[in-house]
């Protein structure tokens, strides 16, 4: 299915005399990805024939990176003489040699890293799966090159089905057993082969073989793990609390306008691919021919009256906060152990003084801007973020553009259900195991199975609805107890029509308030990949708390504050096409406008994943009526 193309504005051709808008700033430059120097290479120990990646840094989520290009290789192989010279000391026995597979090896290595592999060691999970005889040996450098060689001939045509036979030629022969090795690990983990092409679908077994599987959740990683069980013959049935399936993605359509006119699909839940390098959601997409739309990089920010911010300021501020965040990483390092104890909050603020980097008003409440960008790339506050720990998930990185899914996830949820047993309104409260297999209580209803795999969030695991007997293990019980999930809120609006910049999919809004810097700091325009005029307010860090309470129609009020002070002069457009539709003799027409205003809460989300509250308030606002639904 091709994504929609851009929905062409019905109010075009009208007598309109649209006010100006002031320029926007122009683009800012995202801070260049610092690129540590290549490692000395020193064989004999193998590892060191790997370089070690500079990772790129999760600073800006909501201002789009640049395309993680910066990525440096160093040259991936030994060189030459230091092969010879390893021949040598080690005389003839080939299995004590570095193979060469393809003279891509280090492109390869990325396409490894940006599916979760280290270029230079093996996963944890690999060495439980025993992929290898000896760690650390010439052996498992093989296998990476070979593994690596896997998973990139794979990614370039996901849409058909890799099988070993291809790689026979292309890896010497006394490497086929680590051949075997590395095929059947990638498949059996689903790092290749898996998703939603046809060739994929044709493998599935007909009847199966293996043990009745019960998965809780239809989320995204239930779903994922539905269709490789059934790959892989297990017989499988899902238990979804809500009516539906994707969880936490979930893309909705809004209507609009005297016989809804004006709609769209918008993604309340899960939006940004980030990262379609190594993200499979990505695969998917491709498998599935869709289009994606590079989030542009375009992002200007507005201050509190609704002025662009002085480029040069921005600049400068923006300068100063990824500074102080090296500084943090640094004072880290010096630390040691007691950084754990530090919050990265306390860090910035105590910098941000002793170097007064942001002194004024203006430049404050940009650097806490730039604090809420942070807060919501990490879906945490800073307060209770460790200096220590809050990028751990940066080796985790996906690599390549964030982008939006024409027509939302809903699309891949689809794909991913497609034949997959699902069983709708199961609120499952009771998981009992056993060596003679399972039992899964939902309602009154009670589902036998060898065994259960359960996807649900962790609020809901943290919220004890669900009774394990016997308990969990302590340390799964610890790790529950120890993770720590944060807020995003978000307000989904549809316009009669698009009033702001085309050539943009995120702009900024700065506050003079700290405890409230995350409150709609952050716009996203879906118009370019939603059908329709849509832009989604975020609320993140503490005012995502705040919003947990909030009205939902005193959500939009405000936002509508932000958007009419942000010069986008929307009364202005919106009396101007109620003057032209009364000059066209529509003017009853559109009075009966809505504007549709989805406000979706999403840490109930979290915690209470599976209900779901419509509420409809009859309120009216503007010139519009406003439709307001909560999720829950
Ligand atoms: C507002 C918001 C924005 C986000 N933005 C992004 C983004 O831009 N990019 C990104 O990559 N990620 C984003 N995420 C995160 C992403 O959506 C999630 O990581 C992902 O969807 C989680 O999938 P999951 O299958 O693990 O869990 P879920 O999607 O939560 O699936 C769990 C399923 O279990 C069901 N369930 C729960 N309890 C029970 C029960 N007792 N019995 C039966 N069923 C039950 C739930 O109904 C749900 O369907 C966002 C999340 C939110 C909330």
């Amino acid at each position: 299915m091709n994504p929609p193309s851009p929905t062409p504005d019905e109010f075009s051709s009208l007598p309109l005399e649209f006010v100006p808008y002031p320029p926007l700033p122009p683009q800012t430059t995202p801070t260049p990805i610092q690129t540590p120097p290549a490692p000395a290479f020193a064989l004999p120990n193998p590892n060191a024939a790997f370089p070690s990646f500079p990772i790129p840094k999760k600073r800006r989520r909501g201002r789009p990176q640049k395309t993680q290009t910066s990525f440096h290789f160093p040259q991936f192989f030994p060189p030459k003489a230091a092969q010879n010279q390893q021949q040598k000391k080690l005389g003839p026995d080939i299995s004590e040699e570095i193979i060469v597979i393809n003279k891509e090896s280090t492109n390869e290595a990325l396409t490894g890293l940006s599916a979760g592999f280290p270029a230079d060691s093996l996963t944890d999970e690999e060495i439980d799966a025993r992929v290898v005889t000896n760690i650390g040996g010439i052996e498992q450098v093989n296998y990476i090159l070979i593994r690596n060689h896997i998973i990139a001939k794979w990614r370039e045509n996901v849409n058909v089905w890799v099988t070993k036979e291809m790689f026979l030629n292309s890896v010497p022969i006394h490497c086929h057993g680590l051949l075997d090795s590395a095929y059947d690990y990638l498949v059996s983990h689903g790092y290749i082969n898996f998703g939603v092409s046809q060739s994929i679908k044709e493998r599935f077994p007909n009847e199966y073989t293996k043990s009745n599987v019960i998965v809780v959740g239809a989320g995204l990683a239930g779903l994922s793990a539905a269709r490789q069980l059934t790959r892989l013959g297990f017989k499988v049935t899902v238990l979804e609390g809500r009516k539906r399936a994707g969880g936490r993605v979930y893309t909705m359509r809004m209507e609009g306008g005297a016989g809804n006119r004006v709609s769209a699909s918008v993604d309340l839940g899960g939006s940004v691919l980030t990262g379609t390098l190594g993200n499979p959601l990505g695969i998917l997409a491709r498998q599935l021919g869709f289009l994606m739309h590079k989030v542009r990089d375009k992002c200007p920010l507005y201050s509190v009256g609704g002025r662009p911010v002085d480029l040069d300021m921005d600049m400068k501020v923006e300068t100063a906060f990824n500074r102080l965040l090296d500084k943090a990483s640094r004072l880290r390092q010096l630390m040691g152990d007691v950084s754990v104890d530090v919050s990265l909050g306390a860090a910035l603020e105590t910098f941000r003084q002793v170097y007064e980097d942001a002194v004024n008003k203006e430049e404050i409440n940009l650097f806490n801007w730039h604090c809420a960008n942070l807060e919501y790339a990490n879906a945490g506050l800073l307060s209770k973020l460790s200096l220590a720990f809050w990028d751990q998930d940066d080796p985790y990185d996906m690599g390549g553009d964030h982008c939006f899914l024409p027509g939302g996830n809903g699309r891949l949820v689809q794909a991913l259900a497609e034949n997959v047993p699902i069983l709708y309104e199961k609120t499952v409260h009771t998981i009992r195991y056993g060596s003679d297999g399972v039992q899964v209580i939902a309602g009154s209803q009670v589902f036998d199975g060898d065994m259960v795999l359960c996807t649900v969030p962790l609020g809901v695991l943290k919220s004890g609805s669900i009774k394990f007997i016997p308990e969990l293990p302590q340390r799964k019980l610890d790790g529950i107890k120890r993770l720590g999930y944060g807020l995003l809120n978000k307000v989904a609006m549809l316009f009669p029509c698009m009033f702001w910049e085309t050539d943009l999919d995120t702009f900024g809004h700065l506050t003079d308030d700290t405890s409230s810097r995350g409150e709609f700091f952050l716009f996203y325009s879906y118009a370019t990949v939603a059908g329709g005029p849509i832009l989604i307010a975020l609320v993140a860090g503490e005012a995502a708390h705040k919003f947990e309470s909030m009205p939902p129609t005193d959500a939009v009020t405000k936002v509508i504050q932000i958007l009419k002070g942000n010069q986008f002069n929307l009364l202005l457009k919106i009396l101007f096409m109620l003057l032209s539709h009364l000059l066209s003799h529509k003017f009853m027409q559109l009075l009966e406008y809505q504007i549709c205003v989805l406000v979706a809460n999403f840490w109930s989300s979290y915690h209470h994943a599976w209900s779901f509250k419509l509420a409809l308030l009859p309120c009216s606002f503007e010139f519009h009526t406003v439709l307001v639904l909560v999720l829950r």
